[in-house]
């Protein structure tokens, strides 16, 4: 069997959060009854005229900023002549001749590794509504829902660098974290606001020339992208083997099948005419407006999460969950600026405040306790005046009550007790009553004393400091 070099670009779709449609007024919402959030504009009547959404199109130049690229500062759009049972006007505006933004770049890692992704191009576009195709046995008949027809649309193109299904995994995670830090899509796959569409092809290892590619589509997920693109590898393989070659051609996923199966051989641009559409002027990019566009946009996850490594020294680990999400490291970065320490900070926001979250079903930005309360209670934790059983304790308190940590510590008499002439008596009695653990442990049994110390901080209803507690009971062992 020959060696093949596995070749992968994209081409990804997301939908822009707007209030508003991409010409008209119509809501831009996921999920409303079937053709409810249409007007004659999105429906394509005729003599009607579209008007560009000036928030979509600054979040589009946000976009485009924040995935690396120049922005042509002369942008128009133009018409994607087709047939489309879900666009009545049976053309798409688009932008073709020019491209609101080019030449970006996306890094990301994999295995600890940098690699990156040119980004050839991002345009804005209109997203088409969606056939609802009749289920029932000898149904003969289709349905269309054109609530999404209009809605703003980011079309992002990739270069044919990425070589591993693993590579592409991290980009389509990276690109998703980045169009998410940016504000500029909900990225969520499930209701297809991120649509992935990736090519694949493969070519004899250190060939130079390209392979044939296949388009895959209809991948409701990134697992199925994996999917989809293993698949392909050994299909195309299995081809070239056998002396066959790959036709070009769009391929469907199909899920429940765990294959891809032929739709229609690849449309050339010709095969759209496209013209510059005569309803929409042109749009003029100034300075002012360009840099206001570029101020907004934020630092990124990995520079982001590389920040977080060098400058609080945090691990890897937990700067990638950390920065993984904005919501969370803005949080975290809060608990710092209000006085915690960044391991303590990080491993209280990454456990029991995600975790607390999870449990509810919200967002952190819902959280009821925010940076400064939790950093109250973690002063109180690293100035030894609570172990960290107690702190959770008062965690708990502080959620359910919505007092602060102070309060609690204090009217619940919560802090430990780390003087050790107030211990010593309750240790010694705690040997007294043990005398078989005392003989074992100067046998050399050294383990025991960990069931000592917990005995004792049960003595003290676990607010014994047991820092405290450990020499204590060392020493007295060994008198
Ligand atoms: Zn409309």
């Amino acid at each position: 069997m020959a060696s093949y070099e596995t070749v992968i670009g994209f081409e990804a779709h997301c939908e822009l959060l707007t209030e508003s449609k991409l010409w008209c007024g119509c809501p831009n919402r996921f999920g409303g009854e079937p053709n409810t959030q249409t007007c004659p504009i999105c429906l394509g009547m005729p003599g009607v005229l579209p008007v560009l959404n000036r928030k979509a199109f600054e979040l589009a130049m946000r976009a485009a900023l924040a995935l690396g690229c120049r922005i042509n500062r002369d942008s128009f759009f133009d018409r994607k002549q087709y047939y489309y049972p879900d666009l009545p006007k049976n053309y798409q505006i688009s932008q073709n001749y020019r491209n609101l933004g080019e030449e970006g770049r996306v890094t990301f890692e994999v295995d600890g590794k940098e690699r990156s992704v040119g980004i050839w191009n991002v345009h804005l576009e209109e997203d088409a509504g969606k056939g609802m195709h009749a289920e029932a046995a000898g149904a003969d008949y289709s349905l269309v829902d054109l609530n999404r027809a209009g809605v703003p649309l980011l079309e992002i193109v990739t270069g044919p660098d990425l070589r591993t299904v693993a590579e592409a995994e991290s980009f389509m995670d990276t690109l998703r974290q980045i169009l998410l830090y940016a504000g500029v899509s909900d990225c969520k796959m499930q209701e297809g606001s991120l649509r992935f569409e990736p090519s694949i092809s493969l070519r004899p290892a250190g060939q130079e020339g390209w392979g044939t590619r296949v388009e895959i589509k209809n991948l409701n997920s990134m697992k199925a992208v994996s999917s989809a693109l293993e698949y392909e590898i050994e299909r195309q393989s299995e081809l070239l083997d056998s002396g066959g070659s790959v036709a070009q051609e769009t391929r469907l996923w199909d899920e429940a099948r765990g294959e891809t199966q032929a739709m229609r051989t690849k449309e050339e641009a010709h095969d759209y005419r496209y013209m510059p559409d005569p309803d929409l002027i042109p749009v003029q990019i100034s300075d002012d407006w360009l840099e206001k566009v570029r101020t907004s946009v934020p630092e990124l996850p990995l520079e982001r999460r590389r920040r977080l490594v060098r400058d609080l020294g945090l691990s890897d680990y937990d700067a990638g969950v950390l920065a993984g999400e904005r919501e969370t490291a803005d949080y975290f970065e809060a608990c710092i600026a209000a006085g915690a320490s960044a391991k303590t900070a990080a491993n209280w926001v990454m456990n029991d405040v995600l975790r607390e979250c999870r449990q509810r079903s919200i967002p952190l930005t819902d959280f009821a306790l925010s940076p400064d309360a939790l950093a109250g209670l973690l002063a109180i934790l690293e100035a030894g005046r609570i172990n960290v059983p107690t702190a959770r304790e008062v965690f708990v308190k502080m959620l359910e009550s919505g007092r602060d940590a102070e309060t609690i510590v204090r009217e619940e008499g919560a802090e430990q007790v780390g003087d050790e002439s107030a211990l010593e008596p309750i240790a010694q009695s705690v040997l007294e009553a043990n005398p078989r653990m005392v003989e074992d442990y100067r046998k050399g049994k050294k383990k025991v004393i960990g069931a000592i110390i917990g005995m004792v901080m049960r003595e003290t209803k676990g607010k014994a400091n047991p820092q405290v507690v450990r020499p204590l009971i060392e020493r007295l062992l060994n008198e």
